[in-house]
């Protein structure tokens, strides 16, 4: 498993990846990338998320 992420809700803020223990977030200009191969399931970017835009 791993999570995902709403582009209608995502702001691009880039507060996720700066919490993922992984390295597995990569916010560009218009889109959000989770390495689903990479991550772990900790959750981090679900509670740190403003808008609610991950979930698992
Ligand atoms: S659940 Fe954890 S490892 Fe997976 S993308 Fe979110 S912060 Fe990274
Ligand atoms: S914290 Fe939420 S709004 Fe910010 S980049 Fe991550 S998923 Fe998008």
């Amino acid at each position: 498993m791993a999570v995902h992420n709403d582009p209608e809700k995502c702001m691009l803020c880039g507060g996720c990846p700066a919490v993922c223990p992984a390295r597995c977030i990569e916010v560009f200009e218009t889109v959000l990338v989770v390495d689903e191969q990479k991550c772990t399931d900790c959750g981090n970017c679900i509670k740190i998320c403003p808008v609610g835009a991950m979930s698992a």
